[in-house]
C-alpha cells in the first residue's frame, strides 16, 4: 500500500515524501482512514511504529482543511498530550516536519525550561500544541492558553501517563476542552484502567492494535543471565567489549543507578552517559546526540527518561536491572528490533529479582531464555534481598485506584512542581513490591504460578 491511497493531501505526501518514507507502516495504514473520517479512535502501538505520524498526519489535513481566522487569536485546534518532554519534544519534530508545506503553526511545552518563551509564542497564535500535562495546566493556569475551542485531542503514551500519575492532570485538562471534539488515545498497553479512560474519553471509537497486546516483538531476541549483582557490571562490560557493542542502550531502576553506572562504564574505558530526569533538558539532548552519532556507546537510562527515545535501529539493549513494573519490560526492550531490523535484548538477573522476572514471563506469556555464562555462575550461598530502590524509591505507599490523589507528588516527566523545585524528585523509580519470600529460582520451570497481578506500587 502506498501514501496516495490514504486521501491525504499532496502538501503533506510532498512532506511525507521529503522524511523519505516510502510506504506508510501498519499503523499509519490503519490509523490514518479512521482519523480522516472525524472518528474516535484507540490505538493500541508503541513508539517505533510510526504511531506519531499515524495520527499527526491526519490531524494536519483535517485541522489544514477548514479556514484558519485571519485576525483574532489563532486558538489551539489540536491537542497533542505527552507524557515526557523527550516525547514531546520528538512529536513536535515530526510536526513540524510533516506541517512543512501548511499554514499551520505548531508548539511544543514541557516543564523544566522557562515558562515565558513559551507564553509569548503562543500569544502569537498555535494551531497545534504538543504538550506535558503539568506544564500546560501551569499555562492555562496563567490564561496564556485557551483550549475551548480545540477539535481533536490525542492523548499518546496514554498508559505511560497514567503510570506517572498524571490521571489528575488529564482529568483538568479534559474539563477545559469543548465536548464536542475528536479524540485519538494510543497506548501501548491495554490495562483495566486505560480501558475506563477510553470508555470515558472515546465515543464509538474505532478500534486499531499493531503489536499484539503486551507482548513482544518477535525481531527482538531476549535473554536472561543469571548473575550476582555485585558482578553485572563487570559482565556488562565484558559483553560490550568483546561484542564489540557500539550503542548499547542500559536501563536502571534509579537515577542515583543510572549516574554510578555510567561513572564505572567510564573508569572501564567504555563511552557511558547517564539520562534521566535529574539531568537537564540540554545535558540530555547532548547525551542523545552524543549516543546517536557513536561518540558514546552507552546510554545508562531509567524507564521514564527513555520513553519515547527515537533511536533509530537500535542493536542493544540491556536491563541491567529488571523494572519493578513488568509492562515496562515491554517498553524497554521495544527500543529495539524496530522496523525491519532485529534486536537483542539481555537481561541481567541477580537473585532480588527472580520474582521481577517471574512477572515479566507471566506477563508475555513466554518463558525468555536462560543463557549460562561461564564464570559468571551466581554464588549459591548468596541469599535474595528485598529491593530498595535507592533514594527515590522506597518511600511510596501502594496506589490507591487510578484516581488516588498525588498529594504534593513531584512531577515526573519534566513538568516540574507548579512552584519551587523544578526537579522531578521521586519521579523515577517505583519500588518493588516486597518479595515474597523463598522464591523459587527464576531458572526452574514455574509451577503453579498464581495467575493475575497484583497492582502495582506508586512512588511517583
Ligand atoms: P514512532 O513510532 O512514531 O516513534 O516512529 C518511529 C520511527 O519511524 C521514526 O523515526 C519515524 O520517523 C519513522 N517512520 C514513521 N513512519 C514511517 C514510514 N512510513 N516509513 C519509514 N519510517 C517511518
Amino acid at each position: 500500500m502506498s501514501f496516495d491511497t490514504l486521501g491525504l493531501s499532496a502538501d503533506i505526501l510532498r512532506a511525507v515524501e521529503e522524511q523519505g518514507y516510502r510506504d506508510p507502516t501498519p499503523i499509519q495504514q490503519q490509523a490514518i482512514p479512521v482519523v480522516l473520517q472525524g472518528r474516535d479512535l484507540m490505538a493500541s502501538a508503541q513508539t517505533g511504529t510510526g504511531k506519531t505520524a499515524g495520527f499527526t498526519l491526519p490531524v494536519l489535513q483535517l485541522l489544514s482543511q477548514t479556514a484558519v481566522p485571519i485576525k483574532g487569536r489563532r486558538p489551539v485546534r489540536a491537542l497533542i498530550l505527552t507524557p515526557t518532554r523527550e516525547l514531546a519534544a520528538q512529536i513536535g519534530e515530526n510536526v513540524t516536519a510533516y506541517s512543512k508545506h501548511l499554514p499551520l503553526r505548531s508548539l511544543v511545552v514541557f516543564g523544566g525550561v522557562s515558562i515565558n518563551p513559551q507564553m509569548m509564542k503562543l500569544r502569537g497564535g498555535i494551531d497545534i500544541l504538543v504538550a506535558t500535562p503539568g506544564r500546560l495546566l501551569d499555562l492555562e493556569h496563567q490564561r496564556a492558553v485557551d483550549l475551548s475551542k480545540v477539535e481533536i485531542l490525542v492523548l499518546d503514551e496514554a498508559d505511560r501517563m497514567l503510570d506517572m500519575g498524571f490521571i489528575h492532570d488529564i482529568r483538568r485538562v479534559l474539563a477545559k476542552l469543548p465536548a464536542k471534539r475528536q479524540n485519538l488515545l494510543f497506548s501501548a498497553t491495554f490495562s483495566d484502567e486505560i480501558k475506563g479512560l477510553a470508555s470515558k474519553l472515546l465515543t464509538n471509537p474505532a478500534s486499531v492494535e499493531v503489536a499484539r497486546r503486551n507482548t513482544a516483538s518477535s525481531q527482538i531476541e531476549q535473554s536472561v543471565h543469571f548473575v550476582d549483582k555485585r558482578r553485572k557490571r563487570e559482565l556488562l562490560s565484558q559483553m560490550i567489549g568483546e561484542g564489540n557493542w557500539k550503542q548499547v542502550l542500559v536501563f536502571t531502576r534509579t537515577k542515583h543507578g543510572a549516574n554510578h553506572l555510567a561513572e564505572l562504564l567510564n573508569k572501564d574505558g567504555i563511552g557511558a552517559a547517564a539520562i534521566h530526569g535529574n539531568k537537564s533538558q540540554g545535558a540530555r539532548t547532548r547525551a542523545l546526540a552524543d549516543f546517536k552519532d557513536g561518540g558514546i556507546r552507552v546510554l545508562v537510562a531509567t524507564d521514564i527518561a527513555a520513553r519515547g527515545l527515537d533511536i533509530d535501529q537500535l542493536p542493544h539493549v540491556v536491563n541491567y536491572e529488571l523494572p519493578n513494573v513488568p509492562e515496562d519490560y515491554v517498553h524497554r526492550i521495544g527500543r529495539t528490533g524496530r522496523a525491519e531490523s532485529t534486536g537483542e535484548a539481555m537481561s541481567l538477573v541477580c537473585i532480588d529479582e527472580h520474582k521481577l522476572l517471574r512477572d515479566i514471563e507471566r506477563l508475555l506469556k513466554i518463558e525468555i531464555p536462560r543463557i549460562a555464562l561461564p564464570g559468571y555462575e551466581p554464588d549459591p550461598s548468596i541469599k535474595a534481598e528485598p529491593i530498595v530502590n535507592g533514594r527515590q524509591g522506597s518511600r511510596g505507599a501502594p496506589r490507591q485506584s487510578s484516581g488516588g490523589q498525588r498529594s504534593g507528588a513531584p512531577r515526573p516527566g519534566g513538568n516540574g512542581p507548579r512552584s519551587g523545585s523544578g526537579g522531578n524528585g521521586a519521579g523515577e523509580s517505583r519500588p518493588a513490591r516486597p518479595p515474597r519470600q523463598g522464591a523459587a529460582h527464576a531458572g526452574q520451570r514455574r509451577t503453579g504460578a498464581p495467575a493475575g497481578r497484583s497492582r502495582k506500587p506508586s512512588g511517583e
